[in-house]
């Protein structure tokens, strides 16, 4: 049987994945919190809703995209949350990234009342989004995964199930301390390039293929050369991460030096209004200390 799947939070991500499961051939329900956002994804087929509630009634599969612990736990249990709505023996998978303490509570509450959850954080960005390529880190009962595997397969190419409720966040913050990693490094080493004379451009060419290649040198190396900050992944949404990141290395006991100091950077672009761009102006940060900027003139 076809899952009947409900789609919460038509963001940056969110959009994009649910106009992939429609693509796929899934009856599909959506709700925003903005509802001018539902109108896009219902011109192309999608019933739009009036609440998470509402949303999940009918619903084999509920899938949730949002911003933030508190707003997963309000889509899902707040007056008029998805708990209200949601049948016993559907599933809840919670693809926004949060804390992995906070998933199994919600895991617990949700099971009481006869639905299973996963967590399926994503990587990727917002072109995987689009372009349904995302890595799914999946963390819950395998069981359960296969039942709403076709609907992920729809969304991303990689799913890879790394353990019990909650390690799905857990690999997903250990994702976010790579990224942050390579944007600090980029920024540094593009820096270093801009002093050093050399064609910039090239220098990214020159390296992007080998042993110092990553995602993020490929696709926002070129965007920080045009001074382009629009956002794949907002600072602000970033910033909460790795502050995820740094309380869960908290519990656990890990010292995460570089982690802690990129937080600090990003606070400083916080402090000036930067939130809304993009987590490659982690740079300009950079550019403060040097008191130079890199590439063109900003735009
Ligand atoms: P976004 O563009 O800012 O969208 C956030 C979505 O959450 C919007 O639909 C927003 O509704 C909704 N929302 C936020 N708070 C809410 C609340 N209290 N109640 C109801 N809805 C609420 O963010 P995004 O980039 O799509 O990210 C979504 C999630 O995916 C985040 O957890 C993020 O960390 C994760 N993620 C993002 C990326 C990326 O590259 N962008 C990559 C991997 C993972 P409104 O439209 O009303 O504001």
């Amino acid at each position: 049987m076809t899952l009947r799947i409900g789609f919460i939070g038509l963001g940056i991500m969110g959009r994009g994945m649910a106009r992939n499961l429609l693509r796929a051939g899934f009856a599909l329900k959506v709700w925003n919190r903005t509802a001018a956002r539902m109108a896009e994804l219902s011109a192309d087929g999608a019933i739009a809703t009036t609440s998470p509630a509402a949303l999940a009634a009918g619903c084999d599969l509920v899938i949730t995209c949002v911003s933030d612990t508190p707003d997963v736990e309000q889509v899902l249990f707040g007056a008029e949350g998805a708990c209200h709505g949601v049948a016993a023996g559907a599933v809840v998978v919670d693809m926004s990234t949060i804390s992995p303490q906070a998933t199994r509570q919600f895991a617990g509450r949700l099971a009481a009342q006869g639905v299973a959850m996963l967590d399926a954080p994503v990587s990727g960005g917002s072109e995987g989004a689009a372009r349904g390529t995302l890595s799914i880190m999946v963390g819950g009962d395998a069981a359960v995964l296969e039942r709403v595997r076709p609907a992920l397969a729809a969304m991303g190419t990689t799913i890879t199930h790394v353990g019990a409720i909650g390690a799905g966040q857990t690999v997903k913050l250990v994702n976010q301390i790579l990224v942050v990693g390579h944007a600090l490094a980029m920024g540094e080493a593009l820096l270093f390039a801009q002093a050093g004379g050399v064609d910039l451009e090239r220098a990214l060419q020159a390296v992007a293929g080998g042993a110092a290649g990553s995602w993020m040198l490929t696709n926002r190396g070129p965007q920080i050369l045009r001074r382009d900050w629009r956002p794949g992944f907002t600072i602000d949404l970033q910033q909460k991460d790795v502050r995820l990141v740094l309380a869960a290395a908290d519990e656990v006991g890990a010292p995460l030096p570089m982690t802690a100091q990129i937080y600090q950077l990003y606070r400083t672009l916080q402090a000036r209004g930067l939130g809304h761009e993009g987590n490659h102006a982690l740079i300009k940060a950079l550019e403060e200390l040097a008191g130079f900027t890199v590439g063109a003139a900003d735009a």
